[in-house]
């Protein structure tokens, strides 16, 4: 029996999590005809938690009626100035950390230089940062900028090579942990930081942390971790990792809202030498408000708070924990993504578009497509027209997220195949110029929408 995406969705105990969400609808989308669009851009911007449009009512509301009471006394029991209590506890259940190595603050580009102003402390021995040749350019730009700001310490020569990059192997789409590992052996006790997306923001790898941890505290290095792309997505586990330091921001699968609250963790008693950047809302929460001169920081990552949290950004995100909470938690989620995924993977890896992947575990099967496409009568101009896919085969070694390079590179397909998919209502995520990013997230998609999918991206080549 071939699998039906229909009854999938009829069977599956998650499909309530929908409705908890309000759907764009296509003809407001770019798109033509009615209904719902099929909504697979959740890596970028999550959908509004219908309780989160409520939630941002009622908080109207008791500003218009309480205005500044509404910080202590609140009639739904969310005071603002504590407004961190509702996220945190939901947070570090996502994250896999105490509640007391996580703070919902300001946002992620700004935690992650408040995260190496504490915790990049280089000498003229150890000044060197590993990351990902490929990472998203807002870390890329943050992560350069830090070496300069020891130029009493370092020289110009070490400011200019402080950043190591990791890059696949020729003819490769992912870091393989092995590789990784080995640089950090070859550089050794020069690496000051690793920092790494735990889910490529580009492919969708989904790193092995641990091993990477592991053998970045072996050379005696600081080891951080970007979540943008994990939290929500994938079970992340930085306690038990061994992960020192990680941020994150929540408007991507939190469904926080564009440009919603951010948060990160300091693993409990991490060193920071002395250095923080400090704050009134990072001061003991009890005696925050008598306004002392003298800084007494909360013990552990709400020390490194600075500014009281914007609480209309905050709102959506309460709702989509406790969706989260009432589906049983990530683990859940995670199985049925798995699944999700699996079957978005077995559609588009079976389209006759399909050209395969680059990594080597599939390098078999990329020769079977090739031969397949060979010979399927498909004229010889037309054998370059396709897609490859970016993101590993290996379900551990993903989350959501299935990134598409659109073939021949540098053609303009990707565009023209990107538009006819809204205007038939399919919203997927473009990374121009030839890469789309297509994600099924398991909070409010479904079996049909990834068969949906396939099946417009299917007629969007035909109509090259
Ligand atoms: C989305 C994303 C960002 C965005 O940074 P903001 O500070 O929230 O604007 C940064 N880094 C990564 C890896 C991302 O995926």
């Amino acid at each position: 029996m071939p699998f039906d995406p229909i009854e999938a969705d009829k069977n599956d105990p998650l499909s309530w999590t929908r409705d908890e969400f309000e759907l764009p609808l296509r003809a407001e989308s770019g798109g033509h005809g009615e209904g719902d669009l099929i909504y697979l851009c959740g890596n970028s911007l999550g959908l509004l938690p219908k309780r989160g449009r409520q939630i941002v009512n009622e908080e109207l509301d008791v500003w218009s009626k309480r205005a500044v009471y509404g910080h202590f006394a609140h009639p739904h029991d969310r005071p603002w100035k504590d407004i961190d209590q509702c996220v945190l506890p939901g947070l570090a259940r996502l994250v896999g950390a105490k509640e007391s190595e996580v703070a919902h603050t300001s946002t992620l580009t700004s935690n992650i230089h408040s995260l190496f102003i504490s915790f990049y402390r280089p000498t003229p021995k150890r000044w060197k940062i590993v990351i990902e040749k490929g990472a998203f350019p807002s870390d890329w730009y943050a992560i350069h900028s830090h070496p300069a700001l020891h130029s009493a310490i370092l020289s110009p020569e070490q400011i200019e090579n402080a950043i190591v990059p990791l890059s696949p192997r020729p003819g490769e789409d992912h870091l393989r942990t092995e590789d990784i590992v080995s640089k950090l052996a070859e550089i050794g006790d020069e690496v000051a930081v690793v920092w790494i997306g735990c889910v490529q923001y580009y492919t969708g790898q989904f790193f092995e942390v641990e091993p990477i941890a592991r053998k970045t505290h072996e050379i005696g290095a600081y080891f951080g971790l970007d979540l943008a792309h994990a939290i929500g997505n994938v079970p992340v586990k930085l306690n038990d990792w061994g992960v020192d330091f990680a941020a994150w921001c929540t408007y991507k699968y939190l469904c926080g809202g564009p440009g919603s609250v951010a948060g990160y963790y300091i693993k409990d008693g991490l060193d920071d030498g002395g250095r923080r950047l400090a704050g009134w809302w990072g001061h003991n929460r009890q005696t925050r408000f008598h306004m002392s001169p003298e800084f007494d920081p909360i013990p552990g990552a709400g020390g490194y708070q600075h500014s009281n949290p914007p609480v209309f950004s905050s709102l959506p995100l309460i709702a989509t924990l406790e969706i989260i909470d009432k589906a049983g938690g990530i683990d859940v989620l995670r199985e049925k993504s798995e699944r999700l995924t699996g079957y978005f993977w077995d559609l588009l890896t079976s389209s006759k578009w399909y050209r395969g992947i680059a990594s080597p575990d599939r390098q078999e099967r990329h020769e079977q497509q090739v031969a397949q496409a060979t010979s399927s009568g498909l004229p010889a101009d037309e054998r370059s027209k396709g897609f490859k896919i970016l993101t590993p085969s290996d379900p551990a070694q993903r989350g959501c997220q299935l990134s598409l390079l659109v073939l021949p590179q540098g053609s303009g397909n990707m565009d023209k195949v990107f538009q006819a998919m809204v205007e038939r209502g399919v919203v997927g995520d473009e990374r121009r110029p030839d890469v789309m990013r297509l994600s099924a997230v398991p909070l409010y998609n479904r079996f049909v929408d990834a068969k949906r999918a396939a099946e417009e991206l299917e007629r969007a080549f035909e109509g090259l």
